[in-house]
């Protein structure tokens, strides 16, 4: 986690406490601080979020907005993980350049530890009963992965026009966890076809991913953020997976793509008849259909026609 402060220096104070023995305190309560100085005017530097650090939305430069309010990271003291920023008046934001990689490692569940979090998961919010992959019959795999997210940098973006104006490099930390995914390979033969048309493969899986999550909760009860697709990045040029894959967003992985393996081919034949039925363009799609809120790559490389054939070449194998 990251504490995300706002500075409200009202006055120059002796109790302005330089960092540490302030901050440090500030962590601990995670709360207002209120400090008086010595005309006792109130000066406190408040805490005005906590970002996650699987997803920073601060580094040195970013443009964080909080409930109607923009801010500018002014410093990120990645030691004591917290970033400083300040109410700023700005006619631009930032979008990070990140990509994130999803290595299948093999090997099999543990599922035992599965039990223990699928019991801990159903008595806490998601009914139980939807767990029986022993006689299931589908070629799509559930393993353990290594989900690792590098951030390279960011863009400034004005307000008004969505256009780039400057791009900024920076070095920060990778951040890597072990968790689940639930997949299945696209046949070679699907790939050649997509390409004899002229469509962009990569979008076409990635497009084919998200129209997935989307139909999820026709048979799996979770929450939003529990799964996430493997996503395209615009300006990745290596190899893409051939591959239609989600995966536990939380580390360690909850159990939720074992719980959607026994039901991959009936979801993906769902998000075959969602594309084919949503009247959006062909290639960019809809909110509807595959466009996703869950995307890190801000529904960038879609291609909805190309997703059909995909979801299609997979059935095809399947049957
Ligand atoms: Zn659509
Ligand atoms: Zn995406």
């Amino acid at each position: 986690m990251f504490l995300v402060l706002d500075l409200l220096l009202r006055a120059a104070s002796p109790l302005r406490l330089d960092g540490q023995v302030f901050l440090s305190r500030l962590w601990r309560v995670s709360r207002f601080v209120p400090i008086l100085d010595n005309s006792y005017h109130p000066i406190y530097e408040a805490l005005i979020g906590m970002a996650d650090e699987r997803a920073p939305p601060v580094y040195e430069g970013a443009v964080y907005m909080r409930q109607g309010k923009t801010y500018l990271v002014n410093s990120l003291d990645l030691s004591n993980k917290i970033a400083l920023c300040k109410v700023a008046d700005l006619k631009y934001y930032t979008k990070s350049r990140d990509c994130t990689d999803i290595e299948v490692v093999g090997g099999k569940i543990d599922s035992s530890n599965l039990d223990i979090k699928l019991n801990v998961l159903s008595s806490r919010a998601y009914p139980a009963g939807v767990y029986n992959n022993q006689c299931s019959r589908t070629t799509a795999r559930v393993n353990p992965c290594k989900v690792t997210t590098s951030w390279f940098g960011f863009h400034r973006l004005w307000r008004r026009s969505n256009e780039i104006f400057d791009t900024v490099d920076l070095v920060l930390p990778k951040y890597s966890y072990m968790s689940q995914a639930v997949w299945v390979p696209v046949p070679q033969s699907t790939k050649s076809a997509v390409e004899m048309k002229n469509m962009d493969f990569r979008a076409g899986l990635h497009a084919a991913s998200h129209a997935l999550l989307n139909v999820v909760p026709l048979r799996i009860i979770c929450n939003s953020s529990d799964l996430a697709p493997e996503c395209a990045n615009p300006h990745d040029t290596r190899y893409f997976p051939e591959r239609i894959l989600l995966y536990d967003q939380h580390p360690g992985g909850i159990g939720v793509s074992v719980q959607v393996q026994p039901f991959f081919m009936e979801l993906l034949t769902s998000a075959l008849e969602l594309l084919k039925s949503c009247h959006c363009p062909g290639d960019i799609g809809c909110p509807h259909c595959i466009q996703s809120f869950a995307c890190k790559e801000y529904n960038e490389v879609l291609h909805k026609d190309a997703a059909i054939m995909i979801i299609k070449g997979v059935l095809d194998a399947e049957s």
